[in-house]
């Protein structure tokens, strides 16, 4: 919108560019005021407490839609910290009361009456494209049990979590913790692929992962390994980059909790690998394991 300036901002404008002129300088711009920024200053501005200049994280009243084309808003600003809290954009499920422990003996029958209660699922959207819901997989009385964010092309094909390229990096990480596949149990955020193998949407994720919950609660491993981001993001209800949450044991329903990297990403930066290895020894200590020893 076109700015209206009093008389003598106008003469001293104008002396302005008569002075670049007779410097050579004939093209002149004006960047458009960005309203974020704007919005914020004046937000700042308004604050009953806030007296005299802005912080240095805000721009100047001068820098609000000044001239300067080096300039941008995200250079102005501090761009979020590793780790700063992520507010979620809509609220998580909240985690239901922690039920009694079920008798070893009876735990695959419990996870059988939850597949039941899944159904042939049309909850929500992700059923469209699904070909095979992908529930979970291993002992149903593991000590350590993985979670994932939800099946890939190959799970879906096959109904069973973590059998493509991610699985097979799985597998291993399974296998130098010296456990066998079979020994742990796996399963997902949500049941169905997303389309492209996007990141659930907060109404997926959410409607799905109660059914997660009551998995987690019929297993009742010792400790619970979070792959991942979005993993780590459902089970504690919170959004939060995975650098604060890798690393350490978070309490978790009784459980021990212990955030790591998707084995998606380390397939694409394996760099990461040694990382993942240190918080998988953070769960063999838990769990009282010694790595095998090398043929
Ligand atoms: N990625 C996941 O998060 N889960 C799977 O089951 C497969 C790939």
């Amino acid at each position: 919108m076109a700015q209206a300036f009093d008389s003598a901002t106008r003469e001293a404008l104008v002396a302005r560019v008569r002075f670049y002129r007779e410097l050579g300088l004939t093209e002149f711009y004006r960047r458009p005021v960005d309203e974020t920024v704007r919005a914020q200053l004046e937000a700042w501005q308004e604050l009953p407490m806030n007296v005299g200049a802005p912080p240095s994280s805000l721009p100047s009243a001068e820098g609000v839609g000044d001239n300067d084309p080096q300039i941008t808003s995200s250079q102005q600003f501090e761009m979020p910290q590793e780790d700063q809290p992520i507010p979620p954009r809509k609220p998580l499920f909240a985690p239901p009361a922690i039920p009694p422990t079920i008798p070893t003996s009876d735990r695959a029958a419990a996870l059988q009456m939850i597949r039941e209660d899944i159904g042939d699922c049309t909850r929500c959207a992700l059923h469209k494209g699904r070909n095979k819901l992908v529930f979970g997989d291993g002992n149903p009385a593991a000590r350590l049990m993985f979670v994932g964010e939800g099946p890939g092309a190959d799970e879906d094909a096959q109904g069973i979590p973590f059998v493509g390229k991610a699985g097979q990096l799985l597998n291993n990480m399974i296998t130098a913790m010296g456990l066998k596949r079979e020994e742990v149990y796996i399963a997902n955020v949500v049941k169905c692929r997303p389309p492209g193998n996007r990141t659930p949407e907060p109404d997926e994720g959410n409607t799905c992962s109660p059914f997660l919950f009551r998995q987690i609660d019929v297993v009742r491993p010792q400790v619970l390994v979070a792959l991942g981001a979005t993993a780590a993001t459902y089970l504690l209800g919170q959004r939060q980059p995975l650098a604060g949450l890798r690393g350490r044991v978070h309490a978790f329903r009784g459980m021990q909790l212990i955030v790591t990297y998707h084995p998606a990403y380390l397939l694409r930066d394996p760099r990461q690998k040694k990382e993942a290895w240190a918080d998988l020894q953070i769960a063999m200590r838990e769990l009282g394991l010694k790595p095998p020893a090398k043929a």
